[in-house]
């Protein structure tokens, strides 16, 4: 697959990689390309930069070609210096607050990071744009927002979103994510910034901060606690894996048009209930208990507004952008799931670091 993005660029400024997929694309950049990269990231709760610094210090990459900077888009005041002095032709934006229980409990932080922190790095963009004088660089300039499935809200059985699916987002955090995306649109429409929306269901892989499904199915099972399902478990969710995602990331700043929105989905829709047995069948052959791990598995009180069914159409990515999953659902699971087990120290180091003991969120209560 294409990915390379040399050609056309140098300076790669992405925001939130210090997150679970900034964090992989990051490491795919500099493992695989000579691109100079400025992370700039808040470093939330669910930010480490482990992963980044093993690349760094196994490849012995310098200052020069990486650059990480502590800084918050919710503050605008930073971000004019960092555009001029670093000067990005090519703009990855994924930071964002993302999990949906956390924006039940306390909506206003994704307002803010989501809303007003895209707005910021949007003008910062544009400010920055308007000036360039070289004609080639002004061409090749391009701002990809990372958005989600979530903006277009909750299929029933049957359909699937499109890029052309009714906004319909239905949490605090779709909201935002969707606010977001309008305001992206409306950047390149009113000021011409070359910008590209990808919209991705959910994602899965190592580096994934615990109170997520996956880890937090992992990790409840390895630690013989009780695995909690939302609801009757039959939600449905399309996952793909992390660098899957990636590679379609990188293809919609090599092959995609401005203005445009892609659909990213592996076709990998599972049932939250479905997805839990797996794991727990999985690990049943890795580390056999007394009694199989679905012993684990507790039905506990639905999350509030629970979005039904998520499923995505990706033939517009695989015609223009000549992306198409190339991990199979079943094998990176494993991969998935063999990291868990051989990096609990990790995950215990950042559950305590940030105070989370995997006790249930979202409930409104
Ligand atoms: P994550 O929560 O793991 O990481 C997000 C990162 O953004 C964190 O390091 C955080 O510190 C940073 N951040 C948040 N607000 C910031 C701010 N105001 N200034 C600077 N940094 C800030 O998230 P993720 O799962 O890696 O998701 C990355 C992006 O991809 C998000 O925009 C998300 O909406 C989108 N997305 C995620 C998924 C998924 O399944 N995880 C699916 C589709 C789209």
């Amino acid at each position: 697959m294409e990915t390379y993005l040399e050609d056309e660029y140098r300076n790669v400024l992405i925001t939130g990689g210090a997150g679970f997929i900034g964090g992989a694309l990051v490491r795919r950049l500099l493992l695989e390309s000579n691109l100079r990269i400025l992370n700039i990231d808040k470093l939330s709760y669910a930010s480490d930069l482990t992963s980044i610094d093993n690349v760094l210090v196994s490849k012995l990459i310098t200052k020069n070609r990486y650059e990480f900077v502590n800084a918050d888009l919710a503050d605008s005041n930073q971000l004019s210096n960092i555009f001029t002095k670093f000067r990005p032709d090519l703009i990855f934006h994924l930071a964002a607050e993302t999990h949906v229980d956390r924006s039940i409990d306390s909506p206003y932080p994704f307002v803010k990071n989501n809303i007003i922190g895209t707005y910021n790095i949007l003008e910062a963009a544009r400010k920055y744009f308007i000036n360039i004088e070289n004609s080639k660089f002004r061409q090749r300039f391009r701002f990809i927002h990372i958005s989600t499935d979530e903006v277009f809200g909750s299929l029933g059985e049957s359909g699937m979103f499109t890029e052309l699916s009714k906004y319909d987002p239905r949490s605090p955090y779709s909201a935002s994510k969707a606010s977001s995306d309008h305001f992206v649109n409306a950047w390149h429409h009113t000021y011409q910034l070359p910008t590209i929306i990808t919209n991705c269901g959910n994602n899965f892989g190592p580096w994934q901060y615990p109170e997520k499904l996956i880890p937090l199915t992992i990790n409840k099972a390895l630690s013989g606690e009780e695995i909690p399902v939302y609801g009757n478990g039959k939600n449905i969710r399309d996952w793909l894996f992390v660098e899957d995602h990636v590679n379609a990331i990188l293809l919609s700043a090599k092959k995609g048009i401005p203005g445009n929105q892609y659909c990213i989905g592996g076709y990998g829709e599972m049932s939250n209930l479905k997805l839990v047995k797996k794991i727990c069948t999985i690990l049943d052959n890795k580390l056999p208990r007394r009694t199989s791990y679905e012993e684990l598995i507790t039905f506990v009180e639905d999350r509030p507004g629970h979005d039904f069914r998520y499923s995505i159409d990706s033939s517009k990515a695989y015609k223009d952008l000549g992306w198409e999953s190339n991990y199979d659902i079943d094998n990176s699971l494993i991969l998935t799931i063999n990291w868990y087990i051989e990096n609990q120290d990790w995950s215990n180091k950042v559950s305590f670091k940030t105070s989370y003991n995997g006790t249930r969120l979202g409930l409104n209560s």
